[in-house]
């Protein structure tokens, strides 16, 4: 009769600490469910899911995914001119000979450009602030590409070559934020002597530029309204 002899001890896989992972799960798991635990709108469930999906994806699949990943922030830079994303030092919508160059909309942020241009209904330029003025979050004027805005306003018209600038259209949400950043370029533009105007209020407040459907956007933008 063979002598009783114990299960040799299990490999213990190490753990990476302080994660939402289940117990258990093998480090370089954990490191990628709380790597998408950190994504926006993410939740833990969600992350181990898709954790688990990238576990079973083919190796090359993988592997463009991280390549895609790695490469959008090489090679992805600020417009100099309106600091939306591009890849070139000035965006295509700047450097764009029949795009109206009277106009300035100010956006947060990139994506409310992509609100814009999908509605078809705005041909001028834009300037992204990359956020809003929040006294509560502790997000200041200078946190933002608003001095960037007024350089740009004060280089237009020293520039007599160029069609020079008569209305700067603030189109941040419609949220305290957004309406407190709106006064405040209200307050740093006006005295230039350019027309400084907001959205109309057919737009829900509370709402996000970014999600607004595009009737609604287009019809804002159309029916605005000096501010002031
Ligand atoms: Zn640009």
């Amino acid at each position: 009769m063979a002598a009783f002899r114990p299960d040799p001890p299990r490999p213990v896989s190490p753990v990476a600490p302080r994660t939402d992972a289940p117990r258990g799960v093998a480090a370089p798991v954990a490191r990628v469910i709380e790597a998408f635990r950190r994504l926006p709108g993410i939740g833990p469930k969600s992350a181990q899911r898709l954790a688990y999906h990238l576990v079973r994806m083919p190796e090359a699949e993988a592997a463009e995914l991280s390549e895609a990943i790695t490469g959008v922030k090489q090679r992805i830079k600020l417009c100099e001119t309106c600091a939306d994303i591009t890849e070139a030092i000035t965006c295509h919508i700047c450097t764009d000979p029949n795009r109206d160059r009277s106009t300035i909309c100010v956006v947060e942020e990139p994506l409310d450009v992509t609100a814009f241009e999908r509605t078809r209904a705005y041909t001028g330029l834009y300037h992204v602030l990359h956020g809003a003025i929040s006294p509560t979050s502790g997000i200041a004027a200078s946190d933002l590409k608003i001095k960037e805005l007024l350089q740009r306003l004060q280089d237009d018209s020293a520039d007599t070559s160029d069609q020079t600038v008569t209305e700067v259209i603030v189109a941040t949400n419609t949220n305290l934020d957004g309406e407190a950043t709106a006064m405040y370029l209200q307050r740093a533009i006006t005295p230039a002597g350019i027309k400084v105007t907001r959205l109309a209020r057919g737009l829900p407040s509370g709402t996000d530029i970014e999600y607004a459907d595009d009737a609604t956007l287009a019809h804002s933008l159309e029916s605005r309204a000096e501010i002031g």
